[in-house]
């Protein structure tokens, strides 16, 4: 036990026993290296300085952070402040994350990219920068993913990546996740593998999540601003955790504030129903990371569901496990339903239709802020906005 212990300390990209690098002794060089040559980056001014004028030039940073007059005075409660990732170039905070591995890949004499995605939108935002970048782009998408996700395949080939479908196991983001790392394998020395969430082994849990804190870092400066007081509470929805530890991070060392994560209850509490891990995982080993995982008595993992596909993922990233263990961040889930009728309420009462994935942080602000007081100010990370999933809404919304 005790050498066990010792051993866990001992591998680099812990967070508590979590994180970790499980992954085939041919990709190990390779993480060695992304992990070395990032480490580097960011130290380097200049690498600094082209990520942040990036941010700034090309992807629409500082993001606004919005004081929701109508619905704070409807909710009657604490005062919220919503975080408007949704005004992203792309639509999404993704972009923050792709901008910072693309610089990194072109560093790295890569001319190569590769990216799973799921609903689209991580294939959407690598397609772009690799556009930007003149970088050779091949997204992996389950075939299934493809079908629903059709206007987003079409997007990415406009921007000249190529789409390839992958036909195995259940056709969507976990098979393409497989299939990713199988040409990283075979392609290592020319190609970046992008991994679009705070997932998979080390390095990229910490170097995503890095590349996602200037969230959190504008939106402390903002509520200082603004109120001249740190928020009570921060709310962000979890698919991998990207969003939540991007705007988390800044004040995890401040203990008073509290940190909510939300995720996908799906339609029901059983295992296949949902996609919170926190509610039905284990800890497991999947993709290279060790962290909660959504799966059976045996070891498989479950199918999930959530009507939102950006959160609908069978782990959660290694960081959040340790948050959640230790106490610093609670987690909480919000169902399809909750998240439908926070979608329309935010619509309706500030003008903003935000993403199915961020309205799940909305249904949590809905539930908490008329508990708080006026003086509480609380945040909500509003991951991305609505657009790509207005065929989902007026299929599910009775409108008019
Ligand atoms: C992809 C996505 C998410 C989920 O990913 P995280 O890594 O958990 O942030 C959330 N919101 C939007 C808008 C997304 O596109």
């Amino acid at each position: 036990m005790a050498s066990a212990a010792r051993k866990i300390k001992s591998v680099p990209g812990r967070f508590g026993k979590y994180g970790g690098r499980y992954v085939p002794e041919t990709l190990m060089a390779a993480l060695e290296e992304l992990e070395r040559e990032y480490e580097r980056a960011r130290r380097d001014k200049k690498f600094r300085a082209e990520f942040e004028s990036l941010l700034k030039n090309y992807a629409g940073r500082p993001t606004a952070l919005f004081h929701a007059r109508r619905m704070s005075k409807e909710l009657g409660g604490a005062k919220i402040y919503l975080k408007r990732e949704d005004l992203l170039h792309t639509g999404a905070h993704k972009i923050n994350n792709c901008i910072g591995q693309a610089l990194l890949a072109v560093r790295m004499g890569k001319k190569r990219i590769i990216a799973e995605t799921g609903a689209g939108q991580h294939g959407v935002a690598s397609a772009t920068v690799c556009a930007l970048f003149g970088l050779e782009c091949v997204v992996y998408m389950g075939v299934e993913d493809m079908r629903r996700q059709e206007l987003n395949v079409f997007r990415m080939r406009l921007l000249g990546a190529e789409v390839r479908g992958v036909e195995s196991g259940s056709k969507t983001l976990k098979d393409a996740i497989n299939e990713a790392m199988r040409d990283w394998v075979t392609n290592v020395r020319t190609t970046h593998y992008l991994l679009g969430s705070v997932l998979g082994a080390h390095p990229y849990p910490t170097m995503v999540r890095d590349f996602h804190s200037v969230i959190g870092h504008e939106a402390r400066a903002q509520i200082l601003k603004a109120e001249g007081k740190l928020p009570t509470v921060i709310i962000a929805c979890v698919g991998g955790g990207s969003n939540a530890i991007g705007i988390f991070h800044e004040f995890i060392k401040d203990k008073r504030v509290k940190l909510i994560g939300v995720e996908a209850g799906g339609r029901g509490e059983k295992l296949g129903e949902h996609a919170a891990r926190f509610r039905g995982g284990s800890p497991g080993v999947l993709q290279g990371t060790f962290s909660y995982v959504l799966q059976d008595a045996a070891g498989q993992i479950a199918n999930t569901h959530s009507v939102s596909a950006g959160l609908d993922y069978p782990s959660i990233g290694p960081e959040h496990a340790a948050l959640a263990d230790s106490g610093r961040a609670e987690y909480v889930a919000a169902s399809d339903a909750e998240a439908l009728t926070a979608l329309t309420r935010l619509a309706q009462t500030e003008g903003i239709i935000a993403a199915l994935e961020s309205a799940h942080a909305v249904a949590e602000c809905i539930k908490r802020a008329p508990k708080m007081k006026k003086s509480d100010v609380l945040i909500v990370n509003i991951s991305g906005r609505g657009d790509k999933d207005i065929g989902i809404l007026r299929e599910n919304l009775k409108i008019g």
